[in-house]
């Protein structure tokens, strides 16, 4: 099919309806030429002038600083060359704003000496944006991965969206700021920035501040003309020109991250939305961290301030966590407790002592136990010790906690100043305790009272002082005697009881007996021998604590009645 020149109008037609910009041009290819001869309303459309405007004038009106020259030079030697010619190069409208622009030229005629040039002209921006788009989507998947490797550390977080920041803005300077107290705080920094770590600027009257209140990005193109800007300050972080974006996550807006540069305008709005969209990845994972951070500290912040001392011990028996209180019973670091074994730390002899204990735990038994613990300085204080064992989703242990009270205090208001034995305190709250167990299980329980002869006699021979130091080895020579499982108080100033568990009552005479014979054996200091009078008597599971006290004390009674230095029976 072919057209005759006559339907010229026919062919402007179509030239005015497609979407594409159409320039002819004359043929004179040097300066002042090529002179436009044509432009479709495309054409007039992308570059803003109208066609009256244009006719007579030369393409180069279009062309502005960022057009490549180069690009321009090749362009005049290939149509010269009679070849077609085509490329993309930075246009300008006449409202002097910039698109990006591909176009084509051909000769016409084909072939021959060429008397126009067609060009027909597409505006590229929108693809070029895309692709820009798909870089930075590219930038942020980067950017997720690495976070990711800074894991729920805090600071090694914070450093990394400072990094990260600065390497897809291209800036020379990064920090994360956070608000606190009223103050914003460089929390991290890198860069130019690396000095400010730690830096307090008040939230009001600085250009971050304004960020984080109004939760918007500033692009501040050069501090020495943003009038939000103190400049001395911008100044002296070589701080010219920047981009802050709020940190947000989940509503709440806790920080700023920011970018800048030595130089003036060295930022584009591209950066400042690539930027933001980092920043909302950024500023999720730093929530998490913080988050993170937060309990864990607080958590922390409870452990460390208990009076107690707790850990975890694996199933090497090698101390995992330990708080605060550790450090300050053995008065060493954490790094030389944490790491180490239980033996290592508390000490050869003290850990055979409770290794098995220690055993039963890993066994996966609760164990609660009292005993006498070294500290650092060498003295053993009273200590509860607890062993909840930890168990994995399997069911098999794998350590257990560890939890060390001091029971000084307890121990001082249950135990005789004098003697070391059990108080009235110690022995009444014992008393219940033991009456009730003997009471659910039926199982014998008896109770022995002595009072030392003639005591007052020793008083007034020998002083009191000397009575003192009877009393204080009469205790250790009836601890001599008993079970560990006895409890042995002194109950008044020189009278005595001793309590024994799974004990009947010829059992508990056999022993008053024993205690009655070593007494009157034992060499005391000065004072020589001395006798005590005794009174035993056993459990009635039907009377209460206070009743089989009083009855065995009545016994003592028939004793001293009996001519002293004897065992009584209580009815
Ligand atoms: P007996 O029991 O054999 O009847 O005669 P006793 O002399 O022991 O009689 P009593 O129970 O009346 O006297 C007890 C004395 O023990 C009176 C008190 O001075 C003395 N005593 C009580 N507590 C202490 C103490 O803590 N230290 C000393 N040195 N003496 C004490
Ligand atoms: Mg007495
Ligand atoms: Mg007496």
């Amino acid at each position: 099919m072919t057209l005759a020149m006559s339907d010229y109008e026919l062919l402007k037609a179509a030239l005015e309806t497609v979407r594409e910009a159409v320039l002819i041009t004359d043929n004179q290819l040097d300066r002042p030429g090529p002179y436009i001869v044509y432009a479709n309303p495309a054409f007039c459309k992308l570059s803003g002038y109208t066609i009256e405007q244009l006719a007579g004038q030369t393409p180069r009106l279009l062309q502005g600083p960022e057009t490549d020259a180069g690009l321009m030079r090749t362009l005049r030697q290939q149509l010269l060359a009679g070849e077609e010619f085509s490329g993309e190069t930075i246009n300008y409208r006449k409202d002097g704003s910039s698109f990006r622009m591909q176009w084509k030229i051909r000769p016409f005629p084909a072939t021959g000496q060429p008397r126009y040039f067609i060009a027909a002209q597409r505006d590229v921006s929108v693809m070029r944006n895309l692709e820009q788009q798909r870089q930075q989507l590219q930038a942020l998947v980067e950017i997720q991965t690495q976070v990711g490797t800074a894991g729920l550390d805090l600071q090694a977080m914070r450093d990394q969206v400072a990094e990260v920041a600065m390497a897809v803005t291209g800036a020379d300077g990064a920090a994360v700021e956070e608000a606190e107290h009223g103050e914003m705080v460089y929390t991290a920094s890198s860069g130019r920035a690396a000095d400010s770590l730690g830096l307090r600027l008040p939230v009001a009257g600085s250009l971050s501040g304004s960020c984080y209140l109004q939760r918007e990005s500033i692009h501040c193109r050069d501090t020495h003309h943003d009038p939000r800007v103190a400049k001395a300050a911008a100044d002296k972080v070589g701080f010219r020109s920047g981009l802050l974006v709020p940190l947000t996550h989940k509503e709440q807006c806790f920080g700023v991250l920011k970018v800048y540069s030595a130089q003036p305008d060295a930022f584009s709005d591209d950066d400042l939305k690539l930027l933001n969209m980092a920043s909302q990845l950024l500023a999720s994972s730093l929530a998490d961290a913080r988050l993170f951070k937060g309990e864990r500290d607080r958590r922390t912040l409870l452990v460390d301030s208990l009076p107690i001392l707790i850990s975890f011990v694996d199933q090497q028996l090698y101390y995992r966590e330990i708080n605060v209180a550790y450090t300050r019973w053995y008065n060493r670091p954490i790094e030389q407790i944490v790491g180490k074994q239980v033996a290592e730390v508390m000490g050869q002899t003290q850990f055979e002592d409770i290794q098995h204990y220690m055993l039963s735990a890993l066994s996966g038994e609760r164990v609660t136990f009292e005993y006498h613990l070294l500290q650092a300085d060498g003295a053993a204080k009273p200590v509860e010790i607890e062993y909840t064992p930890l168990r994995s989703t399997k069911g098999e242990v794998q350590g257990f906690y560890e939890m060390i009270r001091d029971i000084s205090d307890r121990k001082h208001a249950e135990q005789d100043y004098l003697t070391g034995a059990f108080n009235r305190k110690g022995f009444d709250d014992r008393l219940e305790m033991v009456c009730t167990t003997a009471r659910r299980y039926r199982r014998p329980l008896a109770l022995i009272f002595l009072d030392v002869d003639h005591f007052k006699r020793i008083n007034d021979t020998f002083g009191h002082g000397i009575g003192d130091d009877v009393l204080r080895a009469l205790v250790k020579a009836l601890l001599n005697e008993v079970r560990d499982s006895d409890i042995v108080s002194r109950w008044g100033g020189e009278e005595f009881a001793v309590l024994a568990p799974e004990t009947t009552m010829s059992e508990a005479l056999d022993l008053a007996e024993r205690l009655r014979l070593a007494l009157s054996k034992h060499q005391f200091d000065i004072v020589g021998q001395i006798t005590a009078s005794f009174a035993v008597g056993e459990f009635d599971h039907q009377e209460t604590g206070n009743d089989f006290m009083r009855r065995v004390d009545a016994a003592l009674y028939d004793a001293k009645a009996g001519g002293r230095n004897r065992v009584a029976r209580a009815n």
